[in-house]
């Protein structure tokens, strides 16, 4: 299902970040070892795509605080913050 979230300074989305010991969020999306690009907060909401197996985008777009990820390798709720809100609800008000 496609969701909403934000796209990291370090090119990466937010799914594949991860907080450590001192709840910092660090990124693993190269292989689970930080990718070391350097990660900052962007604020502004983007719909993330999803695609099923037959490469069709997946319209449902799940909503902030749901669970996203399962069977992906990742499992964590969409992010809620008020910009996620916002877009979301832009995106669902047609
Ligand atoms: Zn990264
Ligand atoms: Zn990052
Ligand atoms: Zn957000």
């Amino acid at each position: 299902m496609s969701y909403i979230g934000h796209r990291c300074a370090c090119g990466h989305l937010d799914v594949h970040h991860r907080a450590d010991s001192a709840g910092r969020e660090h990124c693993e999306a190269v292989g689970g070892v930080r990718c070391g690009k350097g990660c900052r907060e962007i604020s502004a909401s983007i719909l993330v795509p999803t695609f099923d197996l037959k490469g069709r985008q997946v319209p449902t777009v799940t909503g902030p605080g749901q669970q996203i990820g399962k069977g992906a390798g990742y499992s964590r709720p969409a992010c809620a913050c008020d910009n996620c809100r916002a877009l979301h609800a832009e995106l669902t008000a047609a």
